[in-house]
């Protein structure tokens, strides 16, 4: 009886002390904030430096940047945004995870970062644009655009139904509903991973009213490249149906075809290079707009945790799911591995662990990601994930075998914007790209920039005898990237 009391004394004791572990190591853990828009260019986030850095779009942005660490060298693996949210939820290429393209189905069923961490205790949200169909797994919460979504009246689904908010903009809703679940649904005993993505500022670049009226009458510095003839390059570059000159509509997308900018096109009575300079400006209007409204709501995120004390305990980072071109080679859109769309940024800040204003330099890719949130939350990384943790990056503590070369792959084609399709590598200073397949003259043609001496990637160097060496050896490191990253043989 004596002994059997002891024995139920000493279980007790032994279960409050696992108890108590288990708190401990909960409050410990960090709460990540994942905020992620659509299409967001690095060159307009004013930390990143570039033409825009002077019009202060992104003051709440920047100062992540000043407290926490941007990512130099951050990039994707294929530059598009369904494939680029699979890979983020995944850790994996385009080719394992099964996304290839904007076009079909996600299994949902596969691993994901999300699950992992459900299972480690970890609280886990979603909220916004994931542009996945079907349910998402392993979210406590999720809250997403059908698809694409839209900018104004947003419909959201749920596991329980769809709601619109009417008269209202995507970049409010999201963020309100954001601020909802942190307000009204955490478990205080565990820590969370909430993840907002923003549908803004993808194509047509709709802001909301007040940051329209703000922008309306400024005017923004043009690229060196807007005028470009791609001489210089091969068959996929003049080819490209996405310039700002022949596909970008001046009713759909500039919103011109009737009102007060019909009025002053017709005014105008623009022609040539006139023309194509008051479409980029009428596009950087409504496209910086959009990313100001953004960047308005990351600062009322930011607010909040300051405000409810949980800034010290989590981790925030923001990025996008690809690059964009802002009139860099007369562009907009995506797509291509050069150099704007192939980058994407990515700044994060996590009190007590990254220096602030820190910057890093080393290659990093949007694979990286999940590993890189499993790592913080101390979860366990399957062995089938093909990114690193970045964690080490943040601590300033990159490891000396630290990847040198990225692969790349786009699939999308024939389809929207007639970008060829290719895969390629590139290391810090050279990038060699093989277009292939329909459409490319005898289904392969190769393109070889060094970014020291051509950093706007004008004249592909394939044939200067100069680079032949260099060639070879990117072409041998391409072909064990293929095997490194198990890249099925039909496809290429
Ligand atoms: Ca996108």
């Amino acid at each position: 009886m004596f002994q059997h009391r002891i024995l139920k004394t000493v279980g007790l004791v032994i279960a409050v002390m696992a108890g108590m572990v288990l708190l401990a190591s909960a409050a410990d853990r960090p709460n990540i904030v994942w905020m992620f828009s659509d299409d967001h260019a690095y060159q307009a986030i004013g930390a990143y430096g570039g033409r825009f850095e002077k019009e202060n779009l992104t003051p709440h942005i920047d100062s992540l940047a000043r407290d926490g660490m941007l990512f130099e060298r951050a990039y994707v693996g294929n530059s598009i945004c369904a494939p680029s949210r699979a890979t983020l939820l995944t850790g994996k290429h385009s080719h394992l995870n099964g996304k290839y393209d904007n076009r079909g189905g996600f299994n949902h069923d596969q691993q994901q970062f999300q699950k992992i961490l459900q299972k480690n205790g970890y609280q886990t949200a979603m909220i916004g644009k994931i542009h996945l169909s079907g349910a998402m797994q392993g979210f406590d919460y999720w809250e997403v655009l059908p698809g694409q979504g839209n900018y104004w009246n947003p419909s959201f689904i749920t596991e329980k139904g769809k709601t619109q908010y009417k008269g209202q903009h995507s970049t409010k809703v999201i963020t309100d509903r954001a601020l909802n679940w942190l307000k009204t649904g955490r478990d205080g005993k565990k820590p969370f991973m909430l993840m907002v993505h923003y549908k803004a500022p993808h194509r047509r670049w709709e802001p909301n009213t007040e940051m329209k009226e703000k922008f309306k009458n400024r005017t923004f510095p043009e690229p060196d490249t807007l005028f470009d003839d791609y001489e210089g390059r091969g068959t996929a570059a003049h080819k490209q149906d996405m310039s700002i000159s022949k596909t970008m509509s001046i009713g759909r997308d500039l919103k011109a075809g009737a009102g007060p900018r019909k009025e002053e096109l017709d005014k105008l009575k623009l022609e040539g290079k006139d023309l194509i300079r008051w479409k980029y400006q009428t596009y950087m209007k409504d496209y910086l707009a959009c990313i100001a409204g953004v960047d308005d709501n990351v600062g009322r995120i930011l607010e909040h945790l300051k405000k409810q004390g949980l800034d010290k305990n989590t981790i925030v980072m923001y990025s996008a799911d690809q690059g964009f071109y802002l009139g860099e080679h007369g562009w907009f859109d995506k797509r291509f591995m050069y150099k704007e769309s192939f980058r994407t940024p990515f700044i994060a800040r996590w009190p007590g662990v990254i220096k602030p204003g820190s910057r890093n330099s080393d290659l990093v890719q949007n694979i990286d990601f999940a590993e890189t949130f499993l790592d913080m939350a101390g979860a366990p990384i399957p062995g089938d994930m093909q990114g690193k943790s970045l964690v080490p990056l943040m601590k300033g503590e990159t490891p000396k075998d630290w990847r040198t070369s990225l692969y790349y792959h786009y699939y999308e084609y024939p389809a929207v914007h007639s970008v060829r399709k290719h895969e390629g590598v590139a290391g810090k200073r050279y990038k060699l790209i093989r277009f292939y397949g329909k459409d490319v003259p005898n289904s392969e043609e190769w393109e070889f920039f060094d970014l020291k001496t051509d950093p706007s990637e004008m004249k592909s160097g394939y044939n200067n005898p100069e680079y032949a060496g260099v060639i070879k050896d990117m072409k041998a490191e391409l072909l064990r990237l293929r095997k490194f990253y198990k890249v099925p043989d039909n496809q290429r």
